[in-house]
């Protein structure tokens, strides 16, 4: 089977190399020429842990290759994944002038039946709009299928995403079709993961769907996280509980300083904006948007509150990228917050093991200064503000840490260490709704 994968991002460049790795032959096509260039020097233009291993594992057997030239690429492949972003627009919208340049530019070049796939998050009627955009501008009468397989993978563990999926989405109108895509992914079939066959309209609606009702359970325990602040109730302790009910799951009850990443929040406000178009306000969603906004501010305000008004004092944030394991800092909470300690007069120090150059291009204004481990960040610092759980943090040398602090506190925002301990070794400390330790 050849397959040509059409975007080299996270979900192009890991699905690409992992389809490669079932023993298809997949060629990865991006117009970023400088992205190529690396690619086909072996290097990843991103972080995600085991990709580079897996990529050139694959290039090495001949299963896996580069190119920007999409009519080369397409002609000698039988199906097609188009996995270019679909980032917000201003009116919360996802742009589609991506998908819809891929479209037209297949549209140009196909000559023979082709099953174009669509992994991108793209809004429900996207498929159909895709089908009709290449029907109307091809240059032939020949037939193309397109399938709706939309993508899960967390990046961070991107690759165990890919390979062991909790499950797989295929919509479509062709059984010849999602026969096919079915046939690609067969070694998943046989590991018993759950497959589901439906229409174009229910897999585009299936991604969304999931997506904002994750952030939907991240807004709701943040809320809760601060009311249990205000009157002295354990957030950990009441998720953990909630959680032991099956019917709400122990998995994403962990309050912090709000969700982001180039998914979660373009997805909530593509559905919130789908809604809206529909007549349809969904009233949910709109609210977690703006719990997940306030908990910046929730954040940024736990900061004054230990360390007082901020003009003269120097803030240490540990982690900038949105989660751990991965460096993009799309969204991030590190970017609305560091913004606002400095336009508050702070001095921010921060580290990240790996989010650093993402975090510098996306706000090369900002006068951070960087350091190269948590200790630097720490030195003469009023306040250590944790806003990623990289494991490297969870087993710091917190005496040293103290040692090196112009006052010992900490906001811990993701909930990494014990009050008690903390407040055992001398640090001012507040996590996000521990209650009584607050
Ligand atoms: P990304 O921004 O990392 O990568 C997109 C790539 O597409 C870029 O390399 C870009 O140069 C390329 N591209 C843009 N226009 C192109 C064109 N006309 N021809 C060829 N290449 C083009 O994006 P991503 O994070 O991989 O996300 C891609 C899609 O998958 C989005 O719709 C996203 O919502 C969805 N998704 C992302 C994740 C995730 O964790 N990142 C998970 C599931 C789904």
């Amino acid at each position: 089977m050849h397959i040509a994968v059409i975007g080299t991002g996270y979900v192009g460049l890991v699905s690409g190399a992992g389809m490669a790795d079932f023993g298809m032959n997949v060629v990865c096509v991006d117009i970023d020429e400088e992205k190529i260039t690396k690619l086909k020097a072996g290097e990843i233009p991103f972080y995600e842990p085991g990709l580079k291993e897996l990529v050139a594992k694959n290039v090495k057997a001949g299963r896996l290759s580069f190119t920007t030239d999409l009519a080369e690429a397409v002609k000698r492949t039988l199906v097609i994944f188009i996995c270019v972003g679909t980032p917000p627009a201003p009116d919360g919208s996802a742009d589609l002038s991506a998908v819809k340049s891929v479209a037209l530019s297949l549209a140009e070049t196909i000559d023979e039946y082709k099953v174009i796939v669509t992994k991108s998050t793209v809004p429900v009627g996207t498929n159909r709009w895709i089908k009709q955009l290449i029907d109307e501008n091809k240059k032939n009468d020949v037939k193309v299928d397109v399938i709706s397989n939309p993508e899960f993978l967390r990046e961070g563990c991107a690759i165990e995403d890919f390979m062991r999926p909790d499950r797989v989405v295929i919509g479509g109108e062709s059984d010849h079709a999602i026969a096919i895509i079915k046939d690609i992914y067969r070694p998943l079939y046989l590991a018993e993961t759950p497959f589901v066959i439906t229409d174009l309209e229910t897999a585009e609606m299936i991604k969304y769907a999931s997506n904002a009702f994750l952030a939907t359970k991240i807004s709701f325990i943040n809320e809760v996280a601060t009311l249990c602040d205000k009157v002295g109730a354990d957030v950990i302790t009441v998720a953990k509980a909630m959680g032991l009910d099956p019917r709400i799951g122990p998995r994403f009850l962990n309050p912090g300083p709000g969700f982001g990443g180039s998914c979660f929040p373009k997805d909530v406000r593509a559905l919130a904006y789908l809604g809206k178009q529909n007549n349809h306000p969904m009233h949910i969603l709109e609210a977690v948007l703006t719990v997940n906004e306030r908990q910046r501010e929730v954040t940024v305000q736990k900061v004054k509150q230990i360390c007082g008004d901020l003009p003269g004092k120097t803030i240490a944030v540990l982690g900038l990228a949105f989660k751990p394991n991965t460096s993009d800092v799309r969204e991030s909470p590190a970017l609305d917050i560091v913004e606002r300690l400095i336009a508050e007069g702070a001095k921010v120090q921060a580290y990240d093991p790996i989010a650093e150059e993402e975090f510098k291009k996306a706000k090369p204004e900002l006068p951070v200064k960087y350091a190269t481990d948590p200790y630097e960040a720490a030195d003469g610092a009023h306040c250590l503000l944790i806003l990623t759980e990289w494991n490297e943090f969870r087993y710091l040398d917190l005496e040293k840490i103290k040692n090196l602090m112009a006052e010992p506190a900490i906001v811990d925002a993701r909930n990494i260490y014990e009050p008690a301990r903390m407040q055992k070794l001398g640090f001012k400390y507040t996590g996000m709704g521990r209650g009584n330790f607050a």
